[in-house]
């Protein structure tokens, strides 16, 4: 099992670097972000241990699960998952440093108002659901410069750029567009030089495209299937609110 994963993690570097070089992209500038859903906090030390650092859960309660066991290993954490305005309490207790799942104004202002409280910043990425499908979260792409420059005026959230899902299991040129998408907003925001707004960090790409984001301008890829394996859970119950 620990061969598997460290296996699997070299052939990600492999994908990624190749992706880069096709694309005249520095290897550096694209950070590989470990999907951890449903994989036990052992196997995901196998992963840290062969010098991987950055992971990220969808579920507060998971993150608390995992929390203890790897505590005493070097790491960083960040929040995929949709957040409930309720559980961003709990989401303060496990050092999440970025979360890259910031949909809607009220849940910036809760983050907000609780992260004054703590005396604590957050850095945040705005999701946007560029596949249009509406079991996806995220803002609506005509909703995004709105919703960034309200953000913006909360001094605790520091927006470090844009996240996306791509559509899956589609035509490549389907999950390119989406890709695009995100990168043009992007360029629209940066061109309005909104204060203390940066739009350094691209975050879209898994184990299926992760290729085609990087060709698209990524600079962190999300990977979970590809490393550990298949869930035992579909991902619906992560994405979809209704189920
Ligand atoms: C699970 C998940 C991933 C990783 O997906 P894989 O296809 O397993 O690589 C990436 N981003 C988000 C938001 C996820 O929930």
């Amino acid at each position: 099992m620990d061969e598997f994963i460290t296996e699997n993690i070299r052939i990600i570097q492999e994908r990624i670097d190749k992706a880069c070089k096709a694309n005249q992209r520095n290897p550096g500038e694209v950070k590989l972000l470990l999907a951890t859903k449903t994989v036990p906090a052992e196997r995901i030390e196998i992963a840290l241990r062969t010098g991987q650092t950055l992971i990220a859960e969808n579920k507060v309660q998971e993150l608390k699960d995992k929390f203890e066991y790897l505590k005493a290993i070097p790491h960083v954490n960040h929040f995929i998952g949709h957040l409930q305005t309720n559980k961003i309490k709990d989401i303060l207790k496990y050092n999440v440093s970025c979360i890259h799942s910031i949909d809607r104004v009220d849940l910036a202002e809760k983050l907000h108002q609780r992260l004054l409280k703590e005396n604590k910043t957050m850095e945040v990425l705005i999701q946007v659901n560029t596949s249009f499908e509406e079991s996806k979260y995220g803002a609506a792409p005509e909703k995004v410069i709105d919703l960034v420059q309200q953000i913006a005026t909360f001094s605790t959230l520091k927006i470090k750029g844009l996240m996306t899902i791509g559509l899956l299991s589609a035509e490549a040129e389907q999950v390119r567009a989406c890709f695009k998408l995100l990168k043009h907003i992007q360029q629209q925001i940066i061109a309005l030089a909104i204060p203390d707004v940066s739009m350094k960090e691209l975050s879209m790409g898994m184990s299926g495209d992760l290729e085609i984001a990087i060709a698209e301008g990524a600079t962190i890829v999300r990977v979970g299937t590809a490393i550990f394996g298949q869930r035992p859970t579909p991902d619906s119950y992560y994405w979809n609110e209704n189920l």
